[in-house]
């Protein structure tokens, strides 16, 4: 079984990046991070994100506002860093605090800045196949892996385990773009073995620890855990149980080190590409 690792397909990522932002004396792609309270999870992506843009070349500017500022106020400051001529993308952490409308946000973000492809009219380019919108980055790592790695994806059976706005449902139209023919599952699906048992590549994004064992998996099928999860002993882990899957994939991403790593290179090729469109190129 191969380890399809997100460093190699984060290098490949890199070597694009620079490639765009590599005129002399340009401008050089800047990041608005934007973080309403202290969520762990968030300041440890954070940290990860704030890191992969330095290494791809670009720069990154944080914004941090505490758990109890007012709707009105965060709006305020929102809209400031949304039209700010420097900011070239914005990565805004969600879900906002409960006192906030988060499809607010969502509408008002540029299009054009938004690096995790949140606003509805990259959702609706997304869902068009449009390639001109950015898609949530999680499920564009998917692909980027795939392509990668060179695993054909046309005519292929995918199937994909949730539904999420951030996972599951852009990459069911990322695949069908790429002419996969794409089965969605959730908790709903009936006899969800039999449904992931049929698919050449099967993409595990529940959130469910080990939830998906070896006999979820055809012969020969590659199989992306994007599933990022804590065991019982404490340790990073997928949605995938790892015990016999050597034997049954033909290929397979690792958590960690896998979809995470390569989510924060698609984020940055994001900027690089919205920094290009902003400068017309
Ligand atoms: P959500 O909780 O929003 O969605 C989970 C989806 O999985 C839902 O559609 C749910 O179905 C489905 N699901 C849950 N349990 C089962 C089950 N037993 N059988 C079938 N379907 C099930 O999660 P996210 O999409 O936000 O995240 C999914 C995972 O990916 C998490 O582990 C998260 O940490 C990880 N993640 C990783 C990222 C990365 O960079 N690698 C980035 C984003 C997320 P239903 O709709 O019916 O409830």
């Amino acid at each position: 079984m191969k380890i399809l690792k997100g460093a190699e397909v984060s290098a490949k990522l890199k070597a694009q990046v620079l490639e765009m932002t590599a005129a002399p004396g340009g401008h050089v792609p800047t990041a608005a991070i934007v973080r309403v309270g202290e969520r762990p999870d968030d300041l440890s992506y954070e940290r990860n994100v704030i890191k992969k843009i330095a290494a791809f070349g670009m720069e990154s500017r944080t914004y941090t506002f505490p758990e109890t500022i007012s709707e009105a106020e965060f709006l305020e400051k929102f809209r400031e860093i949304n039209e700010d001529d420097e900011i070239d993308g914005i990565l805004l952490f969600r879900p906002l605090p409960k006192h906030m409308d988060g499809s607010l946000f969502d509408s008002m973000i540029r299009p054009e800045k938004d690096l995790d492809g949140i606003s509805p009219v990259n959702t609706a380019k997304v869902f068009a196949g449009d390639p001109d919108g950015f898609a949530p980055c999680t499920a564009e790592a998917v692909v980027e892996v795939l392509k990668a790695y060179e695993i054909p994806i046309e005519g292929r059976r995918a199937v994909i385990v949730g539904r999420s706005m951030v996972v599951g449902r852009p990459l069911s139209m990322l695949l069908l773009k790429e002419n996969a023919t794409v089965t969605v599952c959730h908790t709903k699906t009936a006899d969800l073995k039999a449904v992931c048992r049929e698919a050449d590549i099967l993409v595990a994004a529940a959130g469910k620890a080990g939830m998906l064992d070896v006999e979820y998996v055809k012969d020969n099928a590659v199989v992306l855990d994007v599933g990022i999860n804590v065991d019982e002993n404490g340790k990073l882990c997928g949605d995938v149980k790892r015990d016999g899957l050597e034997a049954a994939a033909s290929a397979a991403t690792p958590v960690p080190g896998g979809i995470g790593a390569v989510t924060t290179a698609v984020l940055c090729k994001h900027l690089a590409q919205a920094a290009a469109k902003r400068a017309g190129k």
